[in-house]
């Protein structure tokens, strides 16, 4: 069977078990399990030997029947252009949260000490590192094992960001850091870390939702997701850590769509005067920041 036949095939059936992309997962699965790039598919329109048409299979099943997210089963996803490796230790990584990366790169004081809080798959820390080599950044997170894949993602994106960049033309550029250095923190919120910028996509879904959350986020760690009956309880201890580091300037949360007015209040009664909430691209409310001093 050829590639394009199959994915003709596999569509319907991940549809018909509630799968909005279901052609583009179909396409993702069976470009992993014949080892090419999706773009491939369509270029060559590979025959399946047997072996990866058994593979093909396999990936088609776990999606349809467990909903296991498509990053997971092929092992990575995209952040802000950087190819991430996912496992199940760490959430996928979402295109909202990229908002957060970019106000960001934008609002932190040059040569700043920044600390992503619960980096997971280290998304945030690596794009901002990669976005403004200015900064310090740790990564920090609860889970040993989300860092050892935070861990890795960086090294590996430091290694493609090397060779992937024409030479630098001015000896300022070539003397200048492809990425901003990240150190890795196994903490609870800030742990011993002392800076300036906060930034986080901490767990603020509330805990009575694993009722109707899709069956994807069943597979994606509950430490990640999950905090408290409002779905406020670790950005409510975050503010208050940050509000009694006086150092920290600014701080910017990722949130549930209808956290908005809470995490306001909370930033302002810390301290943090006149926080901002800002849409997604979908016009759901998604983050807040803001700064003092
Ligand atoms: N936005 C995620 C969701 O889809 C939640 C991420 C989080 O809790 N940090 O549910």
């Amino acid at each position: 069977m050829r590639a394009r036949d199959l994915i003709r095939q596999a569509t319907p059936a991940l549809e018909a078990a509630g799968i909005d992309t279901a052609r583009l997962d179909a396409e993702l699965l069976v470009a992993h399990a014949i080892g090419i790039e999706r773009s491939r598919l369509f270029l060559d329109d590979p025959e399946l030997d047997a072996a990866q048409r058994e593979r093909a299979e396999a990936l088609l099943a776990a999606r349809a029947e467990h909903r296991i997210p498509v990053a997971q089963l092929v092992g990575a996803w995209w952040f802000d252009g950087h190819e991430l490796e996912v496992t199940a230790d760490v959430l996928v990584p979402r295109p909202e949260t990229e908002l957060l990366v970019e106000r960001t790169a934008e609002l932190a004081p040059h040569g700043a000490g920044v600390i992503d809080v619960g980096t997971g798959s280290g998304a945030i820390a690596i794009a901002l590192a990669a976005r403004r080599p200015d900064l310090t950044i740790t990564a920090s997170d609860v889970s040993e094992a989300a860092l050892a894949v935070a861990r890795r993602n960086a090294a590996a994106v430091a290694r493609a960001e090397r060779t992937s960049s024409a030479p630098p033309a001015t000896e300022e550029v070539r003397s200048a850091p492809w990425l901003a250095p990240i150190a890795f923190q196994h903490a609870s919120l800030l742990g011993a870390w002392r800076g300036e910028v906060v930034i986080s996509n901490p767990p603020y879904v509330e805990d009575d939702w694993r009722a109707q959350a899709s069956p994807e986020l069943a597979h994606e760690p509950e430490l990640a997701l999950y905090a408290g009956a409002d779905g406020l309880d670790v950005i409510r201890a975050l503010v208050a850590q940050c509000a009694a580091h006086a150092e920290v300037a600014l701080v910017l949360l990722e949130h549930g769509h209808q956290q908005g007015a809470a995490i306001r209040d909370l930033l302002a009664e810390a301290g943090f005067p006149d926080p901002i909430t800002e849409p997604d691209l979908a016009g759901h409310d998604r983050m807040t920041w803001a700064r003092r001093g």
